[in-house]
């Protein structure tokens, strides 16, 4: 079997090292020749929507999935029409668009913070009499990692704010008093069975995940599991999903989530009997789903703009280091180091000895 993916960076790396036991083979679209995949998989060197290298991708490929979320529909359209794409079209099209998504969650009956449109800064003055300060304006579409973002604290923001999206559409949120971000991620096969990990508790710093920590037997768990899995039933979803929460005292709000592998699941590598890029693999082809138990205790450290030295890094116990081929640039996300181990006071240590690391080489 032939599995495609649009984009060969660190998420299609990692899927395609979880695919070798598997007796996969892979063919990455990605317009960058030194793309982290690349040298795992067959390479269409070219742009995501490039016609000829989308009919090969589909043509070669027996079933095709991706890296990112901001797929032009049309690009989905057409694969789609070819072959098999998952998760599917519909998911995309609610991930990319901030509205949509939260629209979304309250049909589920899933919370949120308070949200409205804003189109024009009249849209944003008006929405503020109900949303109230402190809040967050975002660029409906295109927005990751808190890009195309402004915090609004009082009225005297609201100008700018509106000026930072350039014309864009944009939504307006209520700021969320979190004592807590967390995610979970599940996956879904064709058949309908799903498989949910335990939650991860992830720590950001200027809008980028830096630590996400592996948290077994949650309180949360079994409502962050309900809410996952009315949004992959609606989407009729194949693949792995991660659903972004804030735990504000107990209740539990939707962020966004992403429908793919995701980076606050890295840690399932070695912290969980079947790793996220596993189960995805698992089901898009549909395989049986792998099991989820956590392995111990398990965290994720993020490398952003720098690295640390290998040696240093490999000789914290029971730590395990994953690069992504990239070269260091400010803010670039070029590996993560996981901890997992049986005993707790092991695994709060090695977690210090790496955040320490990736702090010290941090240049973002
Ligand atoms: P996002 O791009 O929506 O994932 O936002 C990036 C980060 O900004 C989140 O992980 C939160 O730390 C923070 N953030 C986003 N939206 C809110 C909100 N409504 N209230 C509080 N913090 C938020």
């Amino acid at each position: 079997m032939k599995v495609g993916i649009l984009g060969g960076g660190q998420l299609a790396r990692m899927i395609a090292l979880a695919g070798y036991p598997l007796g996969l083979k892979f063919i990455v679209l990605d317009p960058d020749a030194n793309a982290g995949a690349a040298g795992l998989s067959e390479h269409l060197l070219g742009a995501y929507d490039d016609p000829a290298l989308l009919a090969e991708l589909a043509e070669k490929a027996d079933v095709v999935t991706y890296e990112f979320e901001n797929v032009p529909a049309h690009v989905a359209e057409f694969l789609s029409s070819h072959t098999l794409v998952y998760p599917p079209a519909g998911a995309l099209a609610v991930a990319q668009d901030r509205l949509l998504e939260k629209n979304f969650f309250r049909e589920l009956g899933i919370g949120t913070a308070p949200f409205a449109a804003a189109d024009s800064l009249a849209d944003l003055e008006n929405a503020m009499a109900d949303i109230g300060y402190p809040a967050i304006l975002k660029s409906r579409r295109m927005g990751y990692d808190g890009k195309g973002q402004a915090v609004l604290r009082s009225a005297a923001d609201l100008a700018a704010a509106w000026d930072s999206m350039q014309g864009a559409a944009a939504i307006v949120e209520g700021f969320v008093d979190f004592q807590r971000e967390v995610s979970i991620i599940a996956a879904r096969s064709p058949s309908g069975e799903i498989a949910y990990y335990p939650l991860s508790e992830n720590r950001h710093r200027g809008g980028i995940l830096r630590i996400a920590e592996c948290c077994d037997k949650d309180p949360a768990q079994s409502l962050a599991e309900d809410y996952v899995r009315r949004l992959l039933e609606k989407l009729d979803y194949v693949g792995v999903v991660a659903l972004e929460l804030f735990d504000a005292g107990g209740t539990l709000l939707a962020n966004e989530f992403a429908p793919r592998v995701h980076n606050s699941g890295h840690w399932t590598i070695e912290g969980s009997e079947t790793s996220q890029f596993e189960n995805h693999l698992r089901a898009i082809l549909n395989l049986p789903l792998g099991s989820t138990a956590p392995r111990g205790y398990a965290a994720m450290v993020n490398f952003i703009g720098g690295l640390a030295d290998d040696a240093q890094l490999l000789n914290i116990a029971n730590a395990h280091l994953h690069l992504y081929d990239k070269v260091p640039r400010k803010g670039r996300k070029v590996a993560h180091a996981t901890i997992r181990t049986d005993s707790e006071a092991a695994y709060r240590a090695g977690l210090q000895q790496l955040a320490d690391l990736a702090a010290a080489a941090d240049n973002s």
